[in-house]
C-alpha cells in the first residue's frame, strides 16, 4: 500500500520559511494500493485541500471517496470545507467514524456546525456532493482491507481512535492524537502489534511532555516505546508541534533514530510504500 502525507502538523497550521521542509498543514493522510487509483483518506486537516485539488486536477474518479476520522478536533476537520470533490454533485463522499457505533448520533451535525453561516459562507447542504455519514463498530472491511480500531486516550478515553489496517500483504497502524497517560497504552500496542509500519503522534520532546502532560499527546519517546513493544518494522512520527520549526524537528528525528533506527519524522508530501 502507498501512504502519502498531505498534512503532518498538529493543533494548528503554520507557515513561514522555518516550516518549509516539514510543512505547515494539519493532519491528512491518503492511502491507496500500489497499482490502483482508488484512495481512502484519514482525517481532513488543512492538508486535505491539496489532496482535493490533486483529485480534481488529475480527474481521479471513484464512486465513493471515504474519509475516516480519528476524531473531530479542529485540526482534523478544518480542511473539509476546502475539499474540492465535496463540491461535485456527482461525487459520493463517505464520512466515517469507526468504533463509535452507538456512541455518537450527531456525526452529520459535527460537519454542518463548522459550516454554519456564522463560520463559513457555504453550508454543508449546499456543497453539492452526496454525503453519507456512517458510524462503524471496531472492525470493518473497506476496499478489501480490514480496518480495526481502538479508543485512545486523548483528553479522555475514546477522545480519539487509532487504526490498524491490514490486507493480504501488509499491516500498518495510524495512532495520532494519543496520550499514554498511565504508561504505554496496551490498546495502542495491540493495534500496532507486528505491523510493517506504525504512524504515531510524537508532538513533544520528553521535557515538553512533562509540561504538557494531560494535553492529549505523546512524546516521540512514547512512540518509540510503542514501536518496540509492538515490534513494528518502521516508525513514522507525526502531529508536529506548531512551535517546532524544521531545525527542531531535524534534531528530534536525529535523537529518535538513535533509539529506533528505522524511524523518520513525517514531512508534508512524503510518500511511503509499505
Ligand atoms: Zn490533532
Amino acid at each position: 500500500m502507498k501512504i502519502k502525507f498531505y498534512g503532518v502538523r498538529g493543533s494548528l497550521p503554520v507557515c513561514g520559511r522555518e516550516f518549509e521542509r516539514y510543512g505547515g498543514n494539519t493532519t491528512c493522510i491518503k492511502i491507496s494500493r500500489e497499482n490502483a487509483h482508488r484512495i481512502a483518506i484519514i482525517d481532513a486537516g488543512t492538508g486535505i485541500r491539496n489532496l482535493g485539488k490533486e483529485i480534481v486536477n488529475n480527474s481521479i474518479s471513484q464512486s465513493v471517496i471515504n474519509i475516516l476520522f480519528s476524531h473531530f478536533h479542529w485540526d482534523h476537520i478544518q480542511g473539509f470545507p476546502f475539499f474540492s470533490p465535496a463540491y461535485n454533485k456527482n461525487q459520493r463522499i463517505g464520512i466515517l467514524a469507526m468504533g463509535r457505533q452507538g456512541k455518537i448520533n450527531n456525526l452529520k451535525e459535527i460537519f454542518s456546525t463548522q459550516m454554519q453561516k456564522e463560520y463559513f459562507p457555504i453550508g454543508l447542504e449546499t456543497m453539492g456532493a452526496q454525503f453519507e455519514f456512517i458510524t462503524y463498530g471496531d472492525k470493518e472491511q473497506l476496499y478489501g482491507a480490514t480496518i480495526i480500531t481502538a479508543p485512545q486516550h486523548h483528553l479522555y478515553e475514546g477522545g480519539s481512535y487509532g487504526f490498524r489496517i491490514e490486507d493480504e500483504s501488509v499491516t500498518f497502524a495510524v495512532c495520532t492524537d494519543v496520550e499514554h497517560i498511565n504508561g504505554i497504552d496496551p490498546n495502542v500496542v495491540s493495534l500496532a502489534n507486528g505491523a510493517d509500519l506504525l504512524i504515531h503522534d510524537g508532538q513533544y520532546t520528553e521535557d515538553e511532555y512533562k509540561k504538557f502532560k494531560g494535553w492529549g499527546h505523546s512524546s516521540y519517546l512514547h512512540a518509540v516505546d510503542v514501536a518496540m513493544k509492538a515490534n513494528v518494522k518502521k516508525l513514522i512520527i507525526t502531529h508536529h508541534d506548531p512551535d517546532h520549526n524544521d531545525d527542531i524537528l531535524d534534531s528530534m528525528e536525529y535523537e529518535c533514530q538513535k533509539l529506533f533506527p528505522n524511524s523518520i519524522f513525517a514531512k508534508e508530501g512524503m510518500e511511503v510504500l509499505v
